[in-house]
């Protein structure tokens, strides 16, 4: 008899003698009758073991065993409309591998219970779902790198310097001494571009962020791209481009998972590029007609951002932010010098930010006086400089958060589940 997987249960089976290992999701008994619905990795189903058609010891366990119990069932496959699916397993043998204890995790509990019980909350079919979408988009990122001839690299995690907000940085002691955990693959990307041409990294990222937003993690999962020859323009282009492959692969592989999150697969379908580009300077206009009190130089936190797309079924970028809102690395804009030749995308229905990208400076005398200006140690940066000294080429580049764009897609309220174990201010554990 072969194992078979719940999702493969289907009319063709009916009849047919099925093996299915699981762990018992719902579980009660009337009289000579057990109905337990069994929980797999690709969904549930109903089995019922009814005393005298297993042996006796079976039909005993199948009255003992309680929820989270893993079972391992042999039986026919029958259809059945009352069923979940309508199908169910009628057992001919009925074994526990593992008994679980009363499961503490009952029908309605505390965020914070359920975190401080992640390692067991995980086994929940709408955790199960997101990691099965997470995965599929990562599979749709890595195919369409690879079809458009970028090379995955490997940069390093324990760093020296800082490419984003030095506020952020978790120290490390490193031997005797100190390093940080790296915020962003940037600068390693930037230096491998001479020789790779374009190349992609999936790391993770490290910000040590105060605040509490249902947006920022500490630890997240970063999707950066760097490539030589290429301006913002084009930048933008590989965004929308990368953005609707991995959307498709979740639509794809994960249509049930979607719907199980409330998530219609349609309105992921629909998104296609081109994607609106919006000058920041026009989100300033749109923002104040809206009775927000911003001004050129505000920066865009979350309620601006929910403003600018939840009227939006498509993400838009916003182009050409202030300087004195972005780092010291992106290139001026020099139709606007005021500002920089970069984009945030910001995903629709009020989400915000997914993406932040930008063409990259390449002239060392601007970047020294503004690293200068700002009392940064030349020294740290000696290497970076160094690339625009040797050969320089005009290259763009960007970073995607994972969890961001899961949260969105999966339409979570918080950031937190969409990753397994969180790592935020208040928690490190599990
Ligand atoms: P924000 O303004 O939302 O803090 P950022 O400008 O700091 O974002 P970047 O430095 O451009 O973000 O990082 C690139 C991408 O990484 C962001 O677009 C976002 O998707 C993701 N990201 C940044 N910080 C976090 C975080 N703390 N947790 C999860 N994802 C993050
Ligand atoms: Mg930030």
């Amino acid at each position: 008899m072969r194992r078979a997987y719940n999702r493969h249960l289907s009319k063709d089976l009916v009849g047919k003698q099925v093996q299915l290992r699981g762990w018992l999701y719902r579980t009660r008994s009337s009289g000579g009758i057990v109905f337990a619905v069994v929980r797999d990795s690709t969904g549930i189903m109903q089995v019922t073991v009814k005393k005298g058609s297993v042996p006796d010891e079976d039909f005993d366990s199948a009255v003992k065993a309680g929820i989270e119990s893993s079972v391992e069932i042999d039986g026919e496959l029958a259809e059945d409309k009352r069923a979940p699916g309508g199908f169910e397993v009628r057992a001919k043998r009925f074994q526990v591998a593992g008994l679980s204890e009363p499961f503490p995790i009952t029908e309605y509990q505390s965020t914070e219970l359920l975190l401080d019980l992640r390692h067991l909350w995980i086994r929940s079919r709408e955790q199960t779902a997101v990691s099965k979408v997470k995965a599929a988009i990562l599979m749709g990122a890595r195919k369409w790198f690879e079809e458009n001839d970028y090379i995955e690299v490997t940069p390093p995690i324990i760093t020296a310097v800082a490419p984003e907000d030095s506020t952020t940085l978790f120290q490390i002691k490193y031997f005797d001494r100190i390093a940080y955990l790296s915020q962003s693959a940037q600068f390693y990307l930037e230096s491998l571009i001479f020789s790779l041409d374009k190349v992609y990294s999936l790391t993770p990222s490290f910000r040590a962020e105060k605040s509490r937003t249902p947006r920022h993690l500490a630890e997240y999962w970063h999707l950066e791209m760097e490539a030589a020859w290429m301006d913002n323009e084009e930048n933008m282009r590989v965004q929308e481009e990368l953005v609707a492959a991995m959307l498709d692969k979740a639509v794809e592989k994960c249509p049930d998972e979607l719907k199980l999150l409330k998530r219609d697969p349609a309105t992921l379908k629909r998104i296609r590029p081109p994607f609106d580009r919006m000058k920041y300077e026009e989100a300033m206009d749109y923002l104040q007609k809206r009775g927000l009190d911003v001004s050129w130089g505000s920066d865009l936190g979350a309620i601006e951002e929910r403003e600018l797309t939840k009227d939006r079924d498509m993400p838009v970028f916003v182009v050409n932010y202030p300087k004195e809102l972005k780092p010291f690395y992106m290139k001026e804009n020099p139709e606007d010098p005021r500002t920089y030749k970069n984009s945030d995308l910001l995903a629709p229905e009020g989400f915000g930010e997914i993406i932040g990208g930008s063409e990259r400076e390449t002239d060392n005398a601007r970047m020294i006086a503004w690293l200068e200006d700002k009392g940064e140690s030349l020294d740290n940066y000696k290497w970076y400089l160094d690339l625009r000294r040797y050969g320089s080429v005009p290259h763009s580049g960007f970073g995607l958060g994972i969890e961001r764009i899961v949260t969105w897609i999966c339409k979570l309220d918080h950031i937190r589940d969409a990753t397994p174990y969180p790592r935020t201010v208040a928690r490190v554990y599990p």
